[in-house]
């Protein structure tokens, strides 16, 4: 998988002012950058502010640390290295730190691309984890990026992981199709791989993130077929980006060109106050719910069957609707089941931009 991840490579590729040079520098040291060779081909080199470019080179605002390495409480979950469950029917496998490319505003920061001891570590033991908890009815391997790892070991999780008689359907959470679309093309063997294994005792989705309607460019768009042609059932959830995706025309055109390419919309999510990403990729609440009402004036039944949604540490919450000076929400999934369903609001406030920002009411 050839790719940049030195800034003499980067300055082959952009242009890049020595001021912007030195801070990246900087940067790096901390949150290592990687960027595909064909993912850099989709970026503008003449705009300085292309929403692509945005996505996955450093910026001065990296800086600026306000926020959580951990916003939606992954320690609290995890119940051996590489292994969570928050929700009562789903297990999540952090199977790598690695991936294609570092997207700059990954709520995973904490881990992607630097030394961790959060990832898997003895398959066997989560295995185990998972066959005594009957309840856990869906596995979704995650990362990083599990499709960076070698054929043998997704062949590996699909294996054991397929002979647990209580799971319904396991889930890979890639960006490989968009950051590395010839892995999926051109790898005949992870090819016939996912289609054995999608419907025999369980049914392997995809879950992937597209972010920008450019995104999906020709060989993505062929990534995602070979996929379908695999028996791979394909959701994708965006994140709402500042100076990325923060416009209904955007957004609009993203979820009409995933349904055309057979990629379901599933969640929007609202970026994460995460360290080095709050700052500069964060949309207030109010103008996120604002801008996701345009966007669905745009779009029909099937391209609006997302929902925009806030990983909170205590639920996926959906951001409902606002009235009378109150924005309302609702729990999606709930890590305390008392919390299921439950409808709520907080009193509005232009700058919020996550839960924890909006006072709590108290009738
Ligand atoms: S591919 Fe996913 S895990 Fe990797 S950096 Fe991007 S958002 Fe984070």
């Amino acid at each position: 998988m050839e790719s940049i991840h030195t800034i003499e490579q980067l300055k082959q590729n952009l242009r890049i002012t020595p001021e912007e040079e030195r801070i990246l520098r900087k940067i790096v040291q901390k949150h290592p950058m990687r960027i595909t060779r064909s993912y850099i081909d989709l970026i503008d080199r003449h705009d300085p502010k292309d929403p692509i470019r945005k996505m996955v080179v450093p910026t001065i605002e990296e800086l600026n640390l306000a926020g959580e390495y951990d916003t939606s409480g992954e320690g609290e979950n995890t119940k051996l290295p590489g292994l969570q469950h928050k929700y009562t029917q789903t297990a999540l496998i952090l199977a790598t730190n690695r991936c294609a490319t570092y997207c700059r505003y990954c709520f995973r920061k904490r881990m992607v691309g630097l030394p961790t001891d959060e990832i898997l570590e003895r398959f066997s033991e989560a295995v185990a984890y998972i066959r005594e908890h009957k309840e856990i009815n869906n596995v979704l391997v995650s990362g990083g990026d599990p499709f960076v790892l070698p054929t043998e070991v997704i062949e590996q999780f699909m294996k054991e992981l397929s002979t647990i008689p209580h799971l319904d359907y396991i889930r890979f959470g890639t960006r490989i199709p968009i950051m590395s679309p010839g892995r999926i093309i051109e790898d005949e063997r992870l090819q016939s791989l996912l289609e054995r294994y999608s419907g025999s005792n369980q049914r392997v989705y995809i879950i992937t993130q597209v972010n920008h309607p450019r995104e999906l460019a020709a060989r993505p768009i062929e990534a995602f077929d070979t996929l379908l042609k695999c028996k791979m059932i394909i959701n994708n959830q965006s994140i709402l980006l500042r100076g990325v995706n923060d416009n209904p025309r955007t957004l609009a055109r993203l979820q009409r060109k995933l349904v055309n390419t057979g990629v379901n919309p599933y969640y929007i999510f609202q970026c994460r106050p995460v360290k080095s990403v709050k700052a500069h990729f964060q949309v207030p609440l109010i103008q996120g719910y604002k801008i996701i009402e345009d966007t669905k004036k745009m779009l029909d039944g099937h391209s609006k069957r997302f929902k925009y949604v806030m990983s909170h540490w205590t639920g996926k919450v959906e951001i409902m609707g606002v009235m009378d000076g109150y924005m309302y929400f609702k729990y999606h999934q709930a890590k305390d089941l008392r919390n299921a369903g439950r409808f709520f609001k907080r009193k509005l406030n232009n700058t919020a931009c996550w839960l924890d920002d909006m006072e709590p009411v108290s009738h």
